[in-house]
């Protein structure tokens, strides 16, 4: 889950990132407003989950109110790769000397947080670390001690920052740190972080992922989800506690865990076939939860066949297969569907599809190969 800037900058600020003042705006008048109360030069921004705004121009300078309530009505409405803008932050314009990159992310390699900061600040990193890879500097930070000032002042001198931004590169390394920490994060970035002309540290941009594992945890932020952010079929997978991940392909697939569902899908394209999506319906596979999946499979119009593939474990194959049944009796459709069910109490579940006029399969192999046959057909 992704916060929007003015989100993200406000968390960090709270652990002690400095941050230019601002509000959000919804209209040219309130940026108006905003503007006057900032005493007139800002830079208008539009919020958006994705980063390049700049690029795409959805960041202007304003210089005083009229051209910043101007900046706002060119940028409220406009559309930045598929996001509409809906918000624009209103903050008082910085006087840039330089930019730096800085973030803190989770290094799997190491099991590690680590810090990561160049002097190639305001560029896209993937670039930098693409073309210029000598300019990213990386250190890992132990959780159990937290982030030490010798670690910043290896990272700041080693970007060349003069020595009298030292301790204050520190303080916003440690306040970036700890807001990363307590949120639970995998990404906190700061780009660019600048150097003003008069030599302070400010945080222009912010960008602040949440584990989505952690959000449970973390009822503040679950709040500040941007629903505009996820479509309709992922928002109602996330309301019924589905995992769901649409795809390209037109094999709808129901599947109860993550490692089965990932071998359903290696074995429909074994089969030739595509899968529309990744979809792990959990552990308890309730007629509610059943028919959920299915509505949302079928939402995406790609869809051609649908293939179940079911392991009986804890979850009760004949409640499984009720579940289908009640769920197709709650939904029209024609499209055709196989379903594979093993483990406990398959045989009943088998019997209750087969009296529905279900069409079962014994094998993976069998129901990927009548599924991509359906599809075709
Ligand atoms: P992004 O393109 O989505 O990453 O948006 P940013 O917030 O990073 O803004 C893009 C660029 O706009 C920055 O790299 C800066 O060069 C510039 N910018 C942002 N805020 C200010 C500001 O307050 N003053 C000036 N002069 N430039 C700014
Ligand atoms: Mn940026």
């Amino acid at each position: 889950m992704n916060l929007h800037e003015y989100q993200a900058k406000r968390i960090f600020a709270q652990h002690g990132v400095p941050i230019p003042r601002g509000e959000v705006a919804t209209t040219p008048e309130e940026a108006r407003t905003i503007a006057k109360e900032l005493g007139g030069r800002v830079v208008v921004k539009s919020q958006v989950l994705t980063g390049g705004r700049g690029k795409a121009g959805g960041v202007k300078l304003a210089e005083n109110a009229e051209q910043a309530a101007q900046a706002a009505s060119e940028i409220l409405g406009m559309q930045i790769k598929s996001f509409t803008v809906r918000k624009v932050l209103v903050d008082e314009a910085a006087d840039i000397r330089d930019e730096i990159y800085l973030a803190m992310l989770i290094d799997r390699s190491q099991r590690l947080p680590m810090m990561m900061a160049s002097a190639a600040g305001g560029m896209d990193i993937e670039q930098v670390a693409a073309e210029t890879p000598e300019k990213i500097i990386r250190v890992h930070i132990d959780p159990m001690i937290g982030l030490r000032s010798y670690q910043s002042t290896y990272v700041a001198s080693s970007m060349g920052l003069p020595s009298f931004s030292w301790r204050q590169f520190h303080q916003v390394a440690s306040g970036l740190y700890s807001a990363f920490q307590s949120v639970d994060a995998s990404l906190a970035e700061i780009n660019p972080l600048i150097i003003s002309s008069d030599g302070q540290l400010l945080a222009v941009d912010g960008k602040l992922s949440i584990d989505d594992n952690a959000v449970f945890r973390q009822p503040e932020l679950a709040e500040m989800r941007d629903v505009d952010e996820e479509t309709p079929a992922e928002r109602e997978a996330r309301h019924n506690g589905l995992s769901y991940i649409q795809l390209d392909g037109d094999i709808g697939c129901m599947v109860n865990g993550a490692g089965l569902a990932m071998a359903t899908m290696d074995v429909i394209k074994l089969y030739g076939g595509e899968p529309a999506n990744f979809l792990d319906i959990g552990g308890g596979a309730t007629t509610e939860s059943v028919s959920a999946a299915l509505k949302i499979i079928l939402s995406d119009s790609n869809v051609k066949a649908v293939l179940f593939n079911i392991f009986g474990g804890i979850v009760r194959g004949d409640e499984v297969a009720n579940g289908i049944v009640g769920a197709l009796a709650q939904i029209d459709t024609d499209v055709p569907m196989v379903v594979r069910l093993l483990g406990t109490n398959a045989e009943k579940g088998m019997e209750i599809l087969s009296a529905a006029n279900m069409e079962t399969a014994m094998t993976l192999t069998e129901a990927a190969e009548r599924a991509v046959a359906a599809a075709r057909a």
